[in-house]
């Protein structure tokens, strides 16, 4: 990262960024700007996607996962427009696709025959089976190139019909055809789609390492940067600060802990969040706590470390034990569409009191 730069590096630097944006004209995700090229932590993944094409080792289904922030979607997107490039970069180190020939240039005006977009274009806006229908359709007309590719962004997204219409293209996949896919929740995907799947992981840099890349990337002070990568959402390679106010869905929580006539309050309030992401925040609150009651260092950066301190000293370590299972139920339902009111009343309920649940069953 602190690599000096040459004329020449950066000349080399602009080429692969010029395709990066490429896709982006395409796309309705705006991270696009930031490719594999600049991730240090996606070239182990876009290696081995490399030499499994190279030795004709990829198979008809593979799911891309890693945390949204961390560039699943450009991996995804890259590895498709490199398989449908009729003459891709191939100088070691820095292939890509080459932008400009015929096929390039048709994926770029969103009109390349053999690449069908799932794109998340909208907070978790459902897969349905019409779309699923459509990509099946797809595949039975004639092919452009040698490939077809279908890009499945978090597939987690599918509900279980569409899930289901995608499970009959993968138990007998047309020639020729790759399912692209990506997911930070793997664990939602139907295990008969998962089985059919080979993974390709993006494993978490070090804090050092993104705080590190951040800030030179950036210009982010250390604080703001370790802020970003505590909070961990989608925007966090854009280096732009988090979509959402992190501290009121904060200090909703230690006022749920602190007085327990505060339910109604702190359910208005974290009914203007997104249930997922309030659903994950709650769950890297709940693990410095722990780390707090364990007499480990807590990892939050210094304006979050204050909310930990009070947390933890709210209640017991065993009531926050059991709070872990309370978080996970919340998480595993937070997709799912049940009642909003009813599911954030539960959560509030169950955090005061964590037994509740097994004296109600
Ligand atoms: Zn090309």
């Amino acid at each position: 990262m602190a690599r000096a730069r040459t004329s020449k590096a950066e000349a080399d630097k602009a080429k692969p960024k010029n395709a990066v944006e490429d896709l982006a004209a395409e796309s309705p995700w705006p991270n696009a700007s930031v490719g594999v090229a600049d991730m240090p932590w996606l070239r182990a993944p876009w290696d081995r996607f490399l030499s499994m094409h190279r030795q004709d080792r990829l198979p008809h289904g593979l799911l891309v996962t890693g945390a949204l922030g961390l560039g699943s979607l450009t991996l995804a997107r890259e590895m498709a427009a490199y398989l449908l490039c009729a003459d891709p970069v191939a100088t070691p180190g820095a292939e890509r696709a080459c932008g400009e020939c015929a096929s390039c240039r048709l994926r770029r005006a969103g009109t390349h025959p053999d690449i069908q977009l799932l794109v998340r274009d909208g907070a978790n806006k459902d897969i349905s089976v019409d779309d699923i229908r459509t990509l099946i359709e797809s595949f039975s007309l004639t092919r452009y190139g040698p490939l077809r590719v279908a890009l499945i962004e978090q597939a987690e997204r599918m509900n279980r019909s569409a899930a289901n219409g995608l499970l009959k293209l993968l138990e007998e996949p047309p020639p020729g055809s790759l399912f692209l896919m990506t997911s930070e929740r793997a664990d939602l995907l139907p295990s008969t789609i998962r089985s059919r799947i080979q993974r390709l992981a993006i494993a978490m840099p070090g804090r050092a390492t993104l705080v590190d890349w951040l800030t030179l990337r950036y210009g982010l002070a250390t604080e703001e940067a370790e802020l970003l990568w505590f909070i961990g959402d989608d925007r966090l390679m854009d280096g732009s600060p988090p979509a959402w106010d992190w501290q009121s869905p904060t200090m909703a929580w230690v006022r749920l802990m602190t007085e327990r006539n505060q339910v109604l309050p702190v359910v208005k309030q974290w009914q203007t969040m997104d249930r997922d992401v309030l659903a994950r925040w709650l769950m890297r609150l709940w693990v410095e706590v722990m780390r707090m009651h364990s007499g480990l260092p807590t990892e939050a950066p210094a304006s979050i470390q204050p909310f930990i301190q009070k947390l933890a000293g709210a209640r017991s370590k065993s009531h926050w034990l059991k709070v872990h299972r309370v978080l996970l139920e919340f998480l595993q339902s937070a997709r799912h569409p049940l009642n909003e009111e009813l599911a954030l009343d539960r959560l509030a309920l169950d955090l005061v009191d964590p037994d509740l649940p097994a004296r109600l069953a």
